[in-house]
């Protein structure tokens, strides 16, 4: 199995990293959408939210205690947490991940 953001996590490249934990890391992301666009990952390949359970919900709940520390090191007051699930969402890459999306104001509801 080939995943790109699993590559990420073996290349042990961390010069982009902005943030890590134990369970999670944050970068920017390679294609940016806004000013600030930063990913969120679990270092633990889980394919999407819907394979998120007891057994592997700790990964996910650090990215959330991760987020308000990420956010104040950017320096982020207004952002956009995005996690798209699925092909038809505009999922591309199949290991679970969150976008923090920021430094400009942001249309909603998304398309
Ligand atoms: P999705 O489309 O699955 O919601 O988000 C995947 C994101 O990963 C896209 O925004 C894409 O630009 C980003 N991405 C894909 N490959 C790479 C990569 O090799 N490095 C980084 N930093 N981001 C990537
Ligand atoms: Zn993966």
């Amino acid at each position: 199995m080939s995943c790109i953001f699993c590559n990420i996590l073996k290349s042990n490249d961390k010069s982009k990293w902005i943030y890590e934990t134990d369970k999670c890391c944050c970068f920017p992301d390679i294609d940016p959408k806004a000013p600030v666009h930063l990913l969120v990952i679990p270092k633990l390949h889980i394919e999407s939210l819907s394979d998120v359970s007891s057994e592997n919900a700790d990964f996910i709940s650090d990215i959330f205690s991760s987020i308000p520390k990420i956010v104040s090191k950017v320096g982020l007051k207004s952002y956009r947490l995005v996690s798209n699930n699925g092909e038809d969402a505009g999922q591309s890459v199949m290991h679970v991940h969150f976008h923090i999306l920021g430094g400009r104001s942001l249309g909603w509801p998304p398309g």
